[in-house]
């Protein structure tokens, strides 16, 4: 099993406050991690560190094998632009374009793929995701559903090695989370890891582990194996991660 992700003694400070302690964790390729904790414990501090979106204070976050917390501006968006893909707990689609054409723009933008590629990809994305139906709307015409589904393909559109969500189905209720959920599932099985912050402990117990942070340090983690969308497994992964968080006081 290759690492992709190997955070080693990271620390971030935020002027006088250690916000994340001495952080040591490994990601193999493929994985699905969820990220849980109280708020202000650090949660998306870390994601965003990892991410690179944040620089960390001291420690080292291997991506790939490389170091990507030395790398400057330029370099570290190009990384987060040809290999990550991110959705955030509100889509940020941008108004007055059609919701094809927000999630065409990254895959333009990076030059990763040939136009043609970005345009089959986008299509294939949106009939897998079930938005294809409203790829012409604007986004101002479509459900709250429908606006992260297509965060999701834009998060996918360059096909990225990896997925990062906070709070990616935290506006949501709980019907349209499962369909979010199921379609993250789905990308996870074809072989993209990933890793989501949530509090929601039904959208944790469809990863195969979950860490549990505390005052910037891991707690404790829960490994709960592959999801395979089996109710009866289902229920039983929901009750043992419930179990295990009521132990760290959640
Ligand atoms: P979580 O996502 O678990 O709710 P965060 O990672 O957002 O927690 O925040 C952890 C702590 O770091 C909080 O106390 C928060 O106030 C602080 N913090 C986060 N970002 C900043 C920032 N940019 N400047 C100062 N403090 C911050
Ligand atoms: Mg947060």
């Amino acid at each position: 099993m290759k690492t992709i992700v190997d955070v080693e003694n990271l620390c971030k400070n935020f002027e006088d406050t250690q916000v994340l302690n001495n952080i040591n964790f490994k990601v193999v390729e493929g994985e699905f991690i969820a990220i849980m904790g109280q708020s202000g414990s650090g949660k998306s501090t870390l994601l965003y560190s990892i991410s690179g979106m944040d620089r960390p204070t001291s420690g080292n976050v291997l991506f790939c094998g490389k170091d990507i917390s030395k790398l400057d501006d330029e370099k570290m968006s190009e990384v987060r632009l040809m290999q990550m893909g991110f959705i955030f707990q509100h889509s940020y689609l941008l108004k007055n374009l059609s919701i094809r054409d927000n999630i065409i723009l990254p895959g333009f933008k990076s030059g990763k793929l040939s136009r043609e590629q970005v345009n089959q990809n986008a299509e294939a994305l949106m009939v897998k995701t079930g938005i294809a139906s409203v790829a012409d709307h604007d986004i101002k015409m479509v459900s709250g559903g429908q606006l992260q589904r297509a965060a999701v393909c834009r998060a996918l559109i360059n096909q990225p090695d990896i997925l990062f969500g906070d709070e990616p189905t935290g506006a949501l209720n709980s019907s349209t989370t499962r369909e979010v959920m199921d379609i993250i599932n789905a990308v996870n099985t074809e072989g993209t890891t990933v890793i989501i912050v949530t509090h929601d402990a039904k959208v944790a117990a469809r990863a195969d582990r979950v860490i549990f942070l505390m005052d910037g340090n891991i707690h404790d983690e829960l490994k709960l194996g592959k999801y395979d969308g089996d109710e009866k497994k289902k229920s039983y992964r929901e009750k043992s991660l419930y179990e295990w968080l009521e132990k760290q006081g959640f």
